[in-house]
């Protein structure tokens, strides 16, 4: 075969302006972690599981959430942009860009408690799926979602891809298995977001500051567009594109992290979340179909995806509130 010549890369360089020396200087000093700016670091982490590169300006690895959120205000403090980075098995880019990447998975993968009785747990966005599972596993409780990826990925990298995965049929993406997220803005407001009520909402949209400012400009957006939503987004099971905007409609509660699930880093960084959780299925099997033809598995999906036939049902205790973005069920 002739060689192919290929387009030059596209390299998106730092913003201008920015003191990288001054930038990497101020993060050893005031922040708890690994600060690495190393052009073989940079290298590493200038991909992940897509075909994407851009170099980032260099990394850091928090020891705590606090030193997480100490980097965030010495980037800010340099107008530096911010990346998140979980396992970084995404697929589209979502987890390279020329900004300071926070590598949370080194220290920051705690799971912090289980409330058994309300199958709920909190943990540190740096846990991988399948270690949290293995720990709620002790509980008789798992995390519903499960991308392919599960011994890799972690609950900050689903959050922020709005995953699934091989069980969405039974348990939905990840915003419909979330109760709050704790969560940081780039200009340092730190505060759990989650459902909010009228009543909270008035409170929050009185407040003064930072926060109220959010929340009402939260809530504008929701009045100008509500009827826009509704009319237009579309009703497929697996949406995970775009900003959860529908998590804003009073049908889904002003849920806050709802709208931030599947935002790609690009609006928030995830301090810490809290799950819900379902019981471990007693039995699992795995069946394998054979076609002849391709186009026959989308005839004969749709029994298999009727929810009053799934023997789980009646165990999972949040399939009521699941899957409340779309009236079809997930795919993926
Ligand atoms: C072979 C293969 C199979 C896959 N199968 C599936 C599948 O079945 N279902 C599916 O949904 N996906 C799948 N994926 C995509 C990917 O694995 C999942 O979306 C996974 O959940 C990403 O987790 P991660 O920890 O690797 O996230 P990352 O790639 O590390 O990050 C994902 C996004 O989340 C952001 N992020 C990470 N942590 C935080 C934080 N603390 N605060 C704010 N934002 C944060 C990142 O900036 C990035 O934008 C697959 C990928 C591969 C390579």
């Amino acid at each position: 075969m002739d060689p192919v010549d290929l387009p030059l890369p596209v390299v998106r360089r730092p913003r201008e302006g920015i003191d990288a020396r001054a930038l990497e200087r101020d993060l050893r000093s005031r922040v708890d972690g690994e600060v690495r700016f190393d052009p073989g670091t940079r290298a590493m982490y200038s991909t992940d599981a897509s075909n994407y590169r851009q170099v980032p300006i260099g990394v850091v690895v928090p020891r705590t959430v606090d030193a997480a959120r100490e980097a965030v205000a010495v980037c800010r403090g340099h107008g530096a942009p911010l990346l998140s980075r979980g396992g970084g098995t995404s697929l589209a880019g979502e987890c390279c860009n020329a900004a300071v990447v926070l590598d949370w998975t080194k220290y920051c993968n705690r799971l912090i408690s289980v409330d058994v009785r309300n199958r709920r747990c909190v943990v540190e966005p740096g846990i991988v799926l399948d270690d949290l599972n293995r720990q709620l596993a002790e509980h008789g409780l798992m995390y519903g979602p499960k991308p392919a990826t599960h011994p890799n990925c972690t609950i900050g990298g689903m959050i922020g891809n709005n995953s699934c995965g091989s069980t969405a049929q039974a348990y939905g993406k990840v915003v419909d298995n979330l109760h709050r997220l704790e969560i940081l803005t780039y200009d340092g407001v730190r505060m759990w977001v989650g459902r909010t009520d009228d009543g909270e909402l008035r409170r929050l949209t009185a407040t003064g500051g930072r926060v109220g400012e959010l929340y009402r400009g939260m809530a504008a957006l929701r009045d100008r567009y509500a009827d826009l939503v509704r009319e237009r987004y579309p009703d497929i099971p697996r949406r995970v594109s775009g900003y959860n905007l529908d998590s804003l409609l009073p049908e889904h509660g002003f849920d806050v992290a709802g709208l931030l699930t599947g935002s790609e880093s690009t609006l928030v960084t995830v301090l810490h979340a809290e799950l819900e959780l379902v019981p471990v299925p007693r039995h699992s099997a795995l069946v394998v179909l054979g076609y002849e033809d391709i186009c026959l598995p989308p005839t004969m999906f749709p029994p298999s995806s009727d929810t009053s036939r799934r023997p789980w049902k009646e165990s999972t205790t949040n399939w009521s509130t699941s899957n409340r973005r779309s009236t079809s069920t997930p795919t993926r």
